[in-house]
């Protein structure tokens, strides 16, 4: 039975859920309250990070947060926002102990060895045909690099459970590196590369390429801010759910709920409180375009360089804090000596700099799930993969709207495992 949908948020797991809807044959209506692309999906580091296994709560994560607070290194808190942290924090800490980082990073494969596929079906399908969105998609691998021996070493742990996690990578020697690289400066010892990873060199443009087809295909985009989703009782199919904007209320037949880190607001008025968190994480634009090949990590100073249509963008920084605090700039303006460590002949020119909120659960693992009410649906929590798994989202959040069986055990993304 097809339905009229609604889907509030234009990020790309938002837009990516709409369309695997549109072409179950579903209206579906996308409600932002600024446009595509206006959070987290506009200014990340387009890495399509196909066997991703690694969750951010890795044993061990306490005590070396902690030096890396004392070092002014990539990670902070916002110390007004501590009191709403430290909720997640101990659920964060808690969800690194070897049990629980084992089998998060299982769940976490089961979606991300997909990623590569769900992307090539989401702009191989007829309709979405587009010679710009497939230019956008780049296959060029992702190339994670270290300085030193001990660095590369202390990440041998994380390279096993790739391993056992069935995750495909090259180890590299210096030479290998400059023969990818060849405009990196020699500072790099180590490196591994996932050839079968993809970039998408303007996430923004991606979205909005991908929205504008969704809109030419019957889809609406509707610009409104939700303050609230309520339903007079949860778990009655009777009760209708209501979407309470600004501007007034809507009665949909169905609500997918995509609003990335600010989710939770939303959804507190169903009475779900979930521990979703703001990552948040800064880039800088520089204008190079044609220095380096593909998004490149470098594993000792937590900073990737990639390659964007529109520049060299470089992405940093952990920072805890609550979604709407003001950004601080300077965190990632500090690190641009980095970039000219890493590339000498780059034009350290700022062309702008950008904030955005990983929407991160303790457990480094997504919601991909039906709510307590049988007709609202969500789809949030992809921390620093959401432009990874956003096209998979959408195919899931679909198969289970049309209630066919899901490719992927979904159990570990249920909502109600909080
Ligand atoms: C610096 C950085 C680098 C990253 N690099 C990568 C990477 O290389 N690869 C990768 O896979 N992931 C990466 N990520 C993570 C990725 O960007 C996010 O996981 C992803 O964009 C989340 O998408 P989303 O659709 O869930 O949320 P968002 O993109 O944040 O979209 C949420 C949407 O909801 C809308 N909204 C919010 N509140 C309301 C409201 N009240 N009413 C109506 N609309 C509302 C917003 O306007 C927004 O458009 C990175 C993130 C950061 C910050």
């Amino acid at each position: 039975m097809t339905e009229k949908i609604y889907v509030i948020g234009a990020g790309i797991v938002g837009i990516s859920c709409a369309i695997a809807l549109q072409r179950d044959g579903h209206q579906v209506v996308i409600i932002d309250k600024t446009g595509p692309a206006a959070g987290a999906s506009f200014g990340n580091a387009g890495a399509i990070v196909n066997g991703s296994c690694i969750p951010t709560a890795t044993p061990g994560i306490a005590l070396s947060a902690m030096k890396m607070l004392m070092s002014n290194g990539p990670l902070s808190i916002d110390l007004a926002s501590l009191p709403r942290l430290l909720p997640w924090l101990v659920r964060f800490v808690i969800q690194s102990s070897e049990r629980n980082y084992q089998h998060n990073a299982k769940a976490l494969v089961s979606l991300t060895k997909q990623a590569t596929k769900s992307w090539q079906t989401l702009l191989d399908s007829q309709n979405f045909n587009d010679s710009e969105c497939q230019n956008l998609f780049k296959n060029v691998g992702w190339l994670r690099l270290f300085e030193t021996s001990a660095t590369f070493n202390a990440n041998l742990a994380a390279r096993n459970l790739m391993q056992q996690c069935g995750t495909d990578f090259t180890i590299l020697n210096a030479d290998d590196i400059y023969q990818l690289e060849p405009n990196l400066n020699k500072i790099f010892k180590h490196g591994f590369f996932q050839a079968d990873c993809h970039f998408v060199a303007s996430p923004e443009k991606m979205c909005q390429l991908l929205t504008a087809h969704f809109i030419e295909n019957g889809g609406q985009l509707q610009i409104a801010d939700v303050r609230e989703i309520s339903v007079s009782n949860e778990t009655s199919a009777a009760s209708l759910p209501v979407i309470k904007t600004t501007t007034g209320d809507i009665h949909p037949k169905k609500i997918v709920l995509c609003a990335g880190a600010w989710s939770a607001k939303i959804a507190a008025g169903l009475n779900y409180k979930v521990p979703l968190m703001a990552e948040r994480g800064y880039h800088l634009m520089l204008p190079a375009t044609h220095l380096i090949s593909r998004p490149i990590v470098n594993a000792d100073q937590s900073i990737v360089l990639s390659p964007m249509q529109s520049g060299l963008r470089m992405t940093s920084q952990v920072e805890l804090a609550t979604v709407d605090t003001a950004p601080d700039y300077q965190k990632i303006r500090s690190l641009l000596p980095q970039v000219k460590r890493m590339l000498s002949g780059v034009d350290l020119t700022e062309q702008s700099v950008w904030m955005g909120a990983r929407p991160s659960l303790p457990d480094s693992l997504p919601i991909i799930s039906q709510s307590t009410h049988p007709d609202i649906f969500y789809a949030f929590g992809h921390q620093h993969l959401g432009m990874t798994l956003g096209p998979l989202t959408g195919q899931l959040i679909a198969d289970l709207i049309a209630k066919r069986p899901t490719a992927t055990d979904l159990s570990a993304f249920r909502a109600d495992r909080f």
